[in-house]
């Protein structure tokens, strides 16, 4: 039987970040990258990665970035 892996998502909120990119530094599987665009503020917000690229980990939904996040930027879903 397939084990069953956790799963996670999150959410950045792009006007709240500050472009620190601590979070990027902190995700264990790659899951964030440096969105291109400013948000309003001036900043490079920090993004999630759409694709899981071969051999990559999917986010699990440890929250670790969230945590980690000084402006409280990130939400972090867990599914099953
Ligand atoms: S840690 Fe928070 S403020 Fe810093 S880049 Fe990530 S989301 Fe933005
Ligand atoms: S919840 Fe964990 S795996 Fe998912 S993006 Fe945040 S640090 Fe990375």
């Amino acid at each position: 039987m397939a084990k069953e892996r956790k799963k996670g998502k999150i959410v950045i909120d792009s006007e709240r970040c500050k472009g620190c990119h601590i979070c990027i530094e902190f995700c264990p599987n790659n899951r964030i990258e440096v969105d291109e665009l400013l948000n309003k503020k001036g900043y490079s917000p920090a993004r999630s990665k759409e694709n899981v690229s071969e051999g990559e980990k999917g986010c699990v939904g440890c929250a670790i970035c969230a945590t980690v996040c000084p402006d409280v930027a990130i939400e972090v879903y867990r599914a099953k």
